[in-house]
């Protein structure tokens, strides 16, 4: 049994996880985000109360870019991780074998081990939220890149005279398909002075707009055809240049599901070789909330075999 951490800017999720990928006794705290020591405390915590004498090793999913000796370069929303190895740390604290991956990365690796990814090797998670994350697998490994910052696909540019992202670029996939993206182009569409059930919205968030969608409201499926087509063009390129087999979508704005994959589909389709084109390519992630555990869980089972071989 392995234990995965999945430590967000909010909460830390923690489970036992089997060779299978049963989900055992978990826990879910809100994160000791006071200072880095806090959080190593908490973290030793939490692995304490979950190892038993099967426990083989750990693997952590965190929010940032970790590089290949498993140092969080940066980390963007959990600032206290920056520039840390918190693997070596807890490995000292703990005396188990920790192993650190990008959470996004993570996630990819779960659904590609026993959600919508199983059965391929070659794998793209695009997690839609805040902000528009993505994971890489090929050949059934997590493909992190030289320095960890493969899979980013929100930051693809779409339009380079378009709005600021939060990374200081401008016009990225993020800005129209992140949370605030949506509710952007829902104020633009609504300016065109068009009746939409939209006007009445308290929040012109991702659930408001495919609600509006769902029951055929102009301005919202408007609104989603821009998502699409930017997260399309993002998409398309991921595919031309790795050929994975499949795109999952995930996080929670993904929740607005099938409305997304079909306008999705039709933006990506024209954009690639016909032949690089599946019907079913595109899918929904099955994981939920789980995939972090599992996936960060995954990861040292892989590095720990590896080591073996
Ligand atoms: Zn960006």
């Amino acid at each position: 049994m392995y234990i995965g951490l999945d430590v967000g800017g909010t909460y830390v999720k923690a489970a036992q996880i089997g060779m299978d990928g049963t989900v055992g006794e978990h826990r879910h705290l809100p994160t000791a985000c006071g200072s880095i020591d806090a959080l190593l405390d908490q973290l030793a915590g939490v692995i304490s109360t979950l190892r038993t004498s099967e426990t083989a090793g750990v693997g952590a999913g965190v929010p940032g870019i970790v590089d290949r000796s498993g140092r969080v370069r940066v980390s963007p929303n959990l600032h206290i991780l920056d520039g840390q190895g918190i693997g070596d740390e807890l490995r000292r604290r703990t005396g188990l074998d920790v192993f650190v991956e990008n959470d996004a990365n993570a996630a990819a690796l779960a659904e590609c081990w026993m959600g919508a990814g199983a059965g391929t090797a070659d794998m793209l998670l695009v997690t839609l939220g805040t902000g528009v994350g993505g994971g890489v697998v090929i050949g059934g490994r997590v493909w992190s890149g030289h320095a960890g910052y493969a899979g980013e696909i929100g930051h693809i540019q779409v339009d380079e005279h378009g709005v600021a992202c939060g990374c200081g670029g401008r016009g990225h996939v993020e800005t129209f398909a992140g949370v605030a993206g949506w509710g952007r182009l829902a104020q633009e569409a609504l300016a065109s002075g068009r009746p939409s059930v939209l006007r009445d919205a308290e929040l012109l968030d991702p659930k408001a707009v495919a609600t509006a969608a769902a029951d055929g409201d102009a301005v919202a499926l408007e609104v989603i055809e821009e998502v699409t087509r930017a997260l399309g063009i993002g998409i398309a390129a991921a595919l031309l240049l790795m050929n994975v087999e499949r795109v999952v979508v995930g996080g929670g704005v993904s929740k607005a599901g099938e409305l997304l994959l079909e306008p999705l589909a039709r933006h990506v389709r024209k954009r690639i070789f016909a032949d690089l084109f599946r019907p079913d390519m595109l899918r929904l992630a099955l994981l939920g909330n789980d995939a972090g555990v599992i996936g960060a869980a995954r990861v040292a089972m892989l590095e720990a075999g590896a080591r073996e071989l």
